[in-house]
């Protein structure tokens, strides 16, 4: 059995926080907002009244925060796990953040002695709660030789990407492939509908032609082909098209920061942003296909 702080029980956190307990770890948990507790609470977690008091005595701690801003205040902060945790306890981020913050981080983490990974996730809402998340970490050998056994109690597939902000890098990368394929497969069943192709009939081709690809085959944006798709449900997420916005923006800032060209990749996140700001931002993100419908770009 392991100690863990677990720090952000919001819609992914709470979920992962129970899992943990479920296998078995002394988990405590926070989170500033007063209702995520006591959600927590309610569904049989164990809550501490501070980040500090959470940490002190854990062999690891967990965060699952909005953004960078969030975790650099709450690991590097004046109050923060850093300046409470215990000498040798393990540090893991879990929360979808800059590439460069995630690095940062881990550096102020070395610097204190404390092994650190970031591990991103995918899987959402329903794989935090069935378990079944897959981690993408970074971290030294033997920062995620640690990691891997809590990682395990919340989630089906575990990869070891590289060092520090590895995990990051691979969560943006993927996610910039998925917002653009998401773009790429609506603009065929949009141009399908005005060619008169039946869309069964694109979508029979194209899934076993060279226009495969998971947003065709798995997210289909159009009802029918794929039952489970949001589709199929007036595009409830899922994935929402706010959560893209976000992923294809840090895909953009790590691209600037690494002097690489991604033109595509900003292209689809002023799609995503005009789909949002025209009320689209809690819709899944494979609803984009409305927006280019409409003919808004
Ligand atoms: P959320 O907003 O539901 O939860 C975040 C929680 O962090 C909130 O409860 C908030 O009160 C808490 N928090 C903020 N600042 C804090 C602080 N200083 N101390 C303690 N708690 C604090 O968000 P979520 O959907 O759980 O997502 C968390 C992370 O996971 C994000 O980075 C997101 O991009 C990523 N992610 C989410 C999904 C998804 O489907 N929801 C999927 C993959 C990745």
């Amino acid at each position: 059995m392991t100690t863990i702080a677990f720090i952000g029980l919001g819609n992914m956190g709470a979920p992962m926080a129970l899992n943990l307990a479920k296998a078995g770890h002394d988990v405590r948990g926070f989170d500033v907002f007063a209702a995520a507790r006591d959600q927590f609470a309610a569904a049989g977690g164990s809550v501490s009244a501070s980040a500090a008091e959470a940490v002190r005595g854990a062999d690891a701690v967990l965060t699952m925060l909005p953004a960078g801003a969030e975790v650099r205040e709450v690991v590097g902060g004046a109050d923060g796990i850093l300046a409470h945790a215990e000498a040798g306890a393990l540090l893991v981020d879990c929360s979808t953040i800059d590439v460069a913050t995630a690095r940062a981080v881990a550096d102020l983490a070395a610097e204190s002695g404390r092994d650190m990974c970031d591990a991103p996730v995918s899987g959402g809402v329903a794989g935090a709660a069935a378990g079944t998340l897959t981690f993408m970490v970074g971290g030294s050998e033997a920062a995620y030789a640690r990691a891997e056994p809590l990682l395990a109690a919340m989630g089906k597939t575990i990869v070891h990407a590289g060092a520090a902000g590895a995990g990051q890098a691979a969560k943006i990368c993927n996610n910039l492939i998925l917002g653009i394929s998401m773009i790429g497969v609506s603009e065929a069943f949009n141009l399908a509908d005005g060619l008169g192709l039946d869309r069964q009939k694109l979508f029979d081709i194209a899934s076993t032609a060279s226009g495969q690809c998971w947003s065709l085959t798995s997210y289909c944006p159009v009802p029918g082909p794929v039952p489970t798709s949001p589709a199929n449900r007036d595009y409830a997420p899922g994935f929402t098209a706010k959560m893209m916005l976000k992923d294809l923006n840090l895909a953009a800032g790590a691209a600037a920061g690494a002097d690489v060209a991604t033109p595509l990749g900003r292209q689809a996140a002023a799609i995503y942003e005009a789909f949002c700001a025209a009320g689209g931002e809690a819709t899944d993100f494979s609803g984009i296909i409305r927006h280019l419908a409409a003919g808004r770009t």
